[in-house]
Formats: C-alpha cells, sequence, structure tokens
C-alpha cells in the first residue's frame, strides 16, 4: 500500500515521543550548549602537540624531524627544527621545534601526521567549537595553542592514551636493558696484556722486538 513506510515512521516517531517521558534513552536530544553527549573515544578533529611533565616547552615530545610536515596532504603543518638539543623523554638529547604551527582551516582531520609520527608526539584533539569570526591568521595555531599535557590526552583518549604510555615504557625499559647489556659485555672483556717491556740498553721501543745480533 502506498505511505505504508510513512506511517510506520510516525509510528516511530510517536512511539519515541511518547517514550522519551518514561525512558531516557528515547530522548534523543539534548540542550545545547547546556548539555552535550559524550563524545566517543574515536571521535577526532585536529592535532595536537603531546608534552610530558608539567613543562610544555622542556616536555614537548616533538623532536621536530619534519616527517608529519613532509607527509600532510594539505601541506598545513610548517616546523623551524632549533639549533640546539634538549633532552627527551628518556634523557637523550634531541633536536625540538623552534615554530610548529598548523593552519586548521586547511587541515582536513585526516590523522596522517598522527600515523606517521615515531615519537608519540602529536595526536588528535577533540575540541571542535573552534569557530572563529576572523577570515585569515585566527585559525594558524601556533605551538603554545598546539601543546596540551599527557593528562589532557588521557582525559579525552583514555583507551589509546594508556596504549601509548604503555609503549613509550617499553620502549624505554628496551633500551636501558640494552645500554646495560653493552656496559656488562664490555666489563666481560679480558683485559689487553701488557707488551713486554725490553732489556736494559736496548733501543727498542716497548713491545717492539730487539734488533737482531749479526754473528762476525
Ligand atoms: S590531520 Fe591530516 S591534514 Fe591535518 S595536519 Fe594532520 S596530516 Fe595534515
Ligand atoms: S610531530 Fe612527530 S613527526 Fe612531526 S616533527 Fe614532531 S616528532 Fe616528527
Amino acid at each position: 500500500m502506498i505511505g505504508t513506510g510513512i506511517l510506520k515512521g510516525m509510528a516511530v516517531t510517536l512511539r519515541n515521543f511518547a517514550g522519551s517521558y518514561f525512558e531516557k534513552d528515547r530522548l534523543i536530544t539534548v540542550q545545547y550548549p547546556e548539555e552535550r553527549n559524550p563524545l566517543p573515544e574515536n571521535y577526532r578533529n585536529f592535532p595536537i602537540l603531546i608534552y610530558d611533565t608539567d613543562d610544555a616547552e622542556a616536555g614537548l615530545r616533538c623532536v621536530a624531524c619534519k616527517i608529519c610536515e613532509k607527509e600532510c596532504p594539505p601541506q598545513c603543518i610548517y616546523i623551524i627544527k632549533s639549533d640546539d638539543k634538549k633532552p627527551d623523554y628518556m634523557g637523550k638529547p634531541q633536536f625540538y621545534p623552534k615554530v610548529f604551527d598548523i593552519d586548521i582551516s586547511v587541515c582536513m582531520s585526516c590523522q596522517i601526521c598522527v600515523e606517521v609520527c615515531p615519537f608519540e608526539a602529536i595526536k588528535m584533539d577533540k575540541d571542535f567549537e573552534l569557530s572563529k569570526r576572523e577570515r585569515f591568521d585566527a585559525l594558524l595555531f601556533r605551538k603554545e595553542e598546539l601543546s596540551k599535557s599527557n593528562e589532557y590526552y588521557h582525559r579525552i583518549h583514555p583507551v589509546e592514551a594508556a596504549a601509548v604510555d604503555a609503549n613509550l615504557t617499553a620502549a624505554a625499559a628496551a633500551a636501558e636493558a640494552k645500554k646495560k647489556a653493552a656496559a656488562a659485555a664490555a666489563a666481560a672483556k679480558p683485559a689487553t696484556p701488557a707488551p713486554p717491556t725490553p732489556p736494559r740498553g736496548s733501543t727498542s721501543a716497548p713491545g717492539e722486538a730487539p734488533p737482531a745480533t749479526t754473528k762476525s
């Protein structure tokens, strides 16, 4: 019969309308912005830079390797590498970004920068309330605006952040174990015996064979 689909649709709407007075799950709208639905774990918007400790500058994980800049499809990342180095999260001296900008008016949220980063330094934010009245520079985010703590990362992506922390801890432990094994191997190596001392009056240097004597 023509119109059966419309009638079925209206029946579902009517059931949800009446049911929403008794079951909270049937109430599918919220009074935004006063009320907000929780975002799913995998929701993503624009990239952020993660730092450890309380110091956004010293704790920044990014080492300015520029892989993300090269791989970003619309080329909206701009990095200038530092001239000096600072210790990374494992205490290894590394370069850092003197400048790290992302033009989020161009970013297409593809997450390729996150996938290619070898240092777990760039992740996707969930903040979507970023509209601005200005047309140009307001959406060009600088390093200071992009930098977010690891605690913030844990708040927005708890499962993913826990997995990243576990990876970083395992990598640090493996590096430490390798360092200890190399030190132990160096200590166990037998010492090189001292070269023989030449007889008194000899012109040979220590370790050198004495000159051959000729018979008359
Ligand atoms: S999410 Fe995609 S478009 Fe945006 S900065 Fe990363 S690589 Fe570029
Ligand atoms: S965010 Fe990652 S890939 Fe991009 S420059 Fe920093 S360390 Fe390299």
